[in-house]
C-alpha cells in the first residue's frame, strides 16, 4: 500500500461528536483534509455550520448535525440517519465540574457520566452496531483523558466517566475485532481549550508543568489530529483495544533534581 493510501480517508463517512471547538473542531478538520465526507456534531448548530462552510471553502466534504450527548431522544435521532453508513465514529464531547469528591451534587454527577460516558455508549450501540451489521469494518475513537490512566485530585466523576471510556475500549475491541472494527482511546494531556482556561491562568499552573513534564508546554487541540487520522486509516487496521496518551510524557517520565557530577 502506498504511503498515500495507508493515510487516506477517502470514500470514507466520519462521524465527529463534539466537534464545534477545541479537540473535536481541530480533530474535524483534519480527518476532511485527510478525505473522508465529516460530519461536525454538537449542539452548537451556527458554530458548525460556520466551520463546515469554512471546510467545503477549502474544497473538503463535510455537513454538520445538531446532537445533544446528554439526551437519548437527541442521541437516537442524530444515530438513526448514520447508522449503517457510518465507517469512522470520534466521540469527542465531554464536560467537566472539579470539585472535592465530597462536594459533589447528584445533578452534576449525572450530567458529567451522562454526557462522557452513557451518551457515547448509547451512540456506538448504535452507530457500532450498524458497522457489525454492514460487514464492511469501522473505525471507532474515543477521547479519554489522563484519568483514564491515572488520578489526579478533584477529578473523580471525570475519571469514572474516562476510566470507563478506556475499559469500554478495550471491550468493545474484543468483541468486534471479528467484524474488523478497531476501537481505540486517545488520552490527552493538558490542552488548553475552553473547557480548562480558567485553570490554566495561575503562573504556578504553567511553573508546576515546566517541573513535571519532559515537554514542558501545554498541548495545542492539533496535537491530537495526527493520532486521530492515524487510527482512522488503513494504517492502523491491526492496531485496536489501545488507549494512547498524547501528553508531552506526562504519563511515563518523570524529573528529578539529580545533575550528573560531569
Ligand atoms: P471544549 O472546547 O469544551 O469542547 C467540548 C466539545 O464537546 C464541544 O464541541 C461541545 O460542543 C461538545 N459537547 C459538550 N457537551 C455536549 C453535549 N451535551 N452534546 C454534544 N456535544 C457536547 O473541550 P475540549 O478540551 O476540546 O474537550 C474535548 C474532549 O477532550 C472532552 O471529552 C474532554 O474531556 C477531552 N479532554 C480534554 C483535555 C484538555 O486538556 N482540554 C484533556 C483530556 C481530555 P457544544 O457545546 O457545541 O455542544
Amino acid at each position: 500500500m502506498s504511503l498515500e493510501s495507508l493515510f487516506s480517508l477517502k470514500g470514507k463517512t466520519a462521524l465527529v461528536v463534539g466537534a464545534s471547538r477545541g479537540i473535536g473542531l481541530a480533530i474535524a478538520k483534519e480527518i476532511a483534509a485527510a478525505g473522508a465526507h465529516t460530519i461536525l456534531a454538537a449542539r452548537s448548530a451556527d458554530k458548525l455550520a460556520e466551520e463546515v462552510a469554512a471546510l467545503k471553502a477549502q474544497g473538503y466534504s463535510a455537513d454538520s448535525r445538531s446532537v445533544d450527548m446528554a439526551d437519548s431522544d437527541s442521541i437516537r435521532a442524530f444515530a438513526a440517519e448514520f447508522r449503517g453508513h457510518t465507517d469512522i465514529l470520534i466521540n469527542v464531547a465531554g464536560t467537566n465540574v472539579r470539585r472535592r469528591m465530597q462536594d459533589y451534587t447528584k445533578e452534576e454527577y449525572d450530567r458529567i457520566l451522562g454526557i462522557n460516558l452513557h451518551g457515547i455508549f448509547e451512540l456506538c450501540q448504535h452507530i457500532g452496531g450498524g458497522m457489525v451489521e454492514g460487514g464492511k469494518g469501522g473505525k471507532i475513537i474515543h477521547i479519554g483523558s489522563l484519568m483514564s490512566l491515572l488520578g489526579i485530585p478533584f477529578l473523580s466523576v471525570y475519571a469514572i466517566s474516562k476510566a470507563g471510556l478506556a475499559g469500554l475500549t478495550r471491550v468493545q475491541a474484543a468483541e468486534w475485532g471479528q467484524y474488523n472494527v478497531q476501537v481505540n482511546c486517545i488520552a490527552p494531556g493538558f490542552i488548553l481549550t475552553a473547557l480548562n482556561q480558567d485553570m490554566w491562568k495561575p503562573k504556578h499552573m504553567h511553573d508546576w508543568l515546566h517541573g513535571a513534564q519532559a515537554n514542558p508546554r501545554m498541548g495545542t487541540p492539533e496535537d491530537l489530529a495526527g493520532l486521530a487520522v492515524y487510527l482512522s486509516a488503513p494504517a492502523s487496521d491491526y492496531v485496536t483495544g489501545q488507549v494512547i496518551a498524547v501528553d508531552g510524557g506526562y504519563t511515563t517520565t518523570a524529573n528529578w533534581p539529580f545533575e550528573p557530577a560531569y
